[in-house]
């Protein structure tokens, strides 16, 4: 058996970034940037006006209150493009140019307008600079502003705007075949009879692959026969660049995912980790290249192993620099069981404390099957292989769920 760490190690070794494309900008939300975003310009793009008020000269304003002739106006998109003179002043707006020859704003605050508009007083002295945002301050033309590899966010969106990234080049979007086994198994629409229960975990590992930016395309559910399946996994490795299959992992008499695999000439890189849950986790490469995760069918292993294993897969394949799940730190707030040879991925609840500390609060489960008490669950927290008991208030290793 295999350590975690050395399962997410090989899923990155055998795991190659899709090649990039070029997409509109409405379009890249959640992708991952295959280029180098470049400033075109300076931000500023010239010296601007923090505030509404006053552009004038720092040094007249020293012996305030005093009064300037009012010389023009500044608005966002409609400079005063000439040069201030001694004894005056132009009104100017936020987000305006500062005219060439003022170097400091009072706010609108501070002064008041006398004689129909044509002259200010100061109420008080302005220091040097001040509510002026000096060109290129924020960045300059030719700076990177964002690296290849990271995933676009909301606010990143606003960075490609700004320097006229209409398109983008990103990594391809992996394609995902999604596919259930199991001859228990009924769909959602359809009461489950005797013996059966409906498939949840389709529902699962496709909504934490589109979390994880991939395209999903559902196959037909397999019954637990070996030539059924095989012959699923075949005709979906057309159109799939990753298989991810849940159920038929373990040693039953029924669980046939393996067997499909070897027979379709697969290369089984591991089939079981030292993880609870999750340990008849299966990562194989079929001779086409199309990667299959051959997760456990319980339900909260799936939400584990995925996590783990097939979501790095998925944000490596789109080039990600950084792909697996971050770990933190938090307190254990009650005391957790762990297991003699397997590490432990508990489901648990972050908050923080009075004093600022991560808190993991362990939930109450009824073990792998339970995935409405998952549905609660906002992070893992680990118990490391060999660990009897994690006491209250020792540090553990979390990770946060997407
Ligand atoms: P298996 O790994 O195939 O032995 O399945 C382990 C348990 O998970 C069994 O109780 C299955 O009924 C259940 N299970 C398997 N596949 C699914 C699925 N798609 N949705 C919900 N439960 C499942
Ligand atoms: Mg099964």
């Amino acid at each position: 058996m295999i350590s975690v760490a050395e399962a997410i190690q090989i899923v990155r070794q055998h795991t190659r970034p899709l090649p990039a494309e070029r997409v509109k900008l409405h379009d890249v939300l959640g992708r991952v940037l295959a280029q180098e975003i470049i400033a075109d310009s300076d931000l500023p793009p010239f010296d601007r006006s923090q505030m509404d008020g006053y552009a004038v000269r720092a040094e007249e304003t020293g012996d305030a209150p005093v009064r300037l002739r009012i010389v023009g106006e500044s608005a966002a998109g409609k400079g005063w493009h000439q040069e201030l003179q001694q004894g005056e002043a132009v009104r100017i707006m936020t987000g305006a140019p500062v005219p060439v020859g003022a170097d400091s704003v009072q706010q609108v605050e501070l002064a008041h307008e006398l004689k129909d508009g044509t002259v200010v007083e100061l109420l008080e002295a302005v220091e040097l600079g001040k509510s002026i945002v000096k060109r290129g301050s924020e960045i300059k033309a030719g700076e990177i502003v964002l690296q290849s590899g990271v995933r676009i966010n909301a606010a990143m969106m606003a960075v490609l705007a700004a320097f006229g990234y209409a398109e983008v080049t990103v990594g391809q979007r992996p394609r995902v075949g999604v596919l259930a086994t199991g001859t228990e198994l009924v769909s959602v629409d359809e009461k489950p009879g005797q013996d059966q229960i409906r498939d949840s975990n389709n529902y699962s590992i496709a909504a934490y692959a589109q979390l994880a930016g991939a395209v999903v395309q559902r196959v037909s559910f397999a019954r637990d026969e070996t030539s059924v399946l095989k012959n699923q996994i075949a005709e979906a490795t057309e159109s799939c660049d990753v298989i991810v299959t849940s159920g038929g992992v373990s040693m039953g008499v029924y669980d046939v995912t393996k067997a499909a695999l070897k027979e379709l000439g697969a290369e089984i890189f591991f089939e079981r980790v030292a993880l609870r849950p999750g340990k008849p986790s299966v990562f194989a490469r079929l001779p086409n290249g199309t990667l299959v995760f051959g997760l456990p069918g319980n339900p909260v292993s799936v939400a584990v192993t995925f996590n783990l294993f097939a979501r790095t897969a998925l944000l490596a394949m789109q080039g990600v620099t950084d792909p697996a799940l971050k770990y933190e730190t938090a307190v254990l707030a009650r005391s957790v069981k762990g297991n003699t040879d397997r590490e432990s991925y508990l489901p648990a609840q972050l908050t923080t404390n009075d004093d600022g500390e991560l808190i993991a609060f362990p939930l109450k489960w009824g073990g792998s099957s339970d995935f409405v008490a998952f549905a609660l669950t906002t992070a893992l927290a680990i118990v490391p292989a060999g660990t009897k008991t994690l006491e209250a208030n020792s540090l553990v290793r979390v990770l946060r769920l997407p």
